[in-house]
């Protein structure tokens, strides 16, 4: 199976310099750290990341922590997602047996 490829995005400002591997990497959490998010206090998602650790809503205001880059932890939605698509196999074995 050929790996997925990562789109560099804001990465691409180094040129063809530090390897592929640890541009990908980067891409992955800068594209994170640079997005809107959902605003948990008024639902809309103007929340944007003012400072290390530090997420603001441009619509209600607000100001608040989050995690360094990202507004909530990453790989727990990742791991929900490899759950859900477990889950059915896992049933399957069980109607085997
Ligand atoms: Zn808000």
């Amino acid at each position: 199976m050929a790996k997925e490829t990562v789109k560099l995005g804001s990465v691409k400002r180094f040129g063809p310099r530090y390897g592929r591997i640890v541009k990908e990497r980067l891409a992955k959490i800068e594209k994170v750290q640079h997005s809107k998010h959902m605003c948990p206090y008024c639902r809309s998602s103007k929340v944007k990341r003012q400072a290390v650790g530090i997420w603001y809503c441009r619509k209600c205001k607000a100001k608040f922590t989050g995690k360094a880059y990202s507004l909530k932890k990453l790989s727990v939605q990742k791991e929900k997602k490899e759950e859900a698509a477990e889950a059915p196999k896992e049933e399957a074995v069980a109607e085997e047996e």
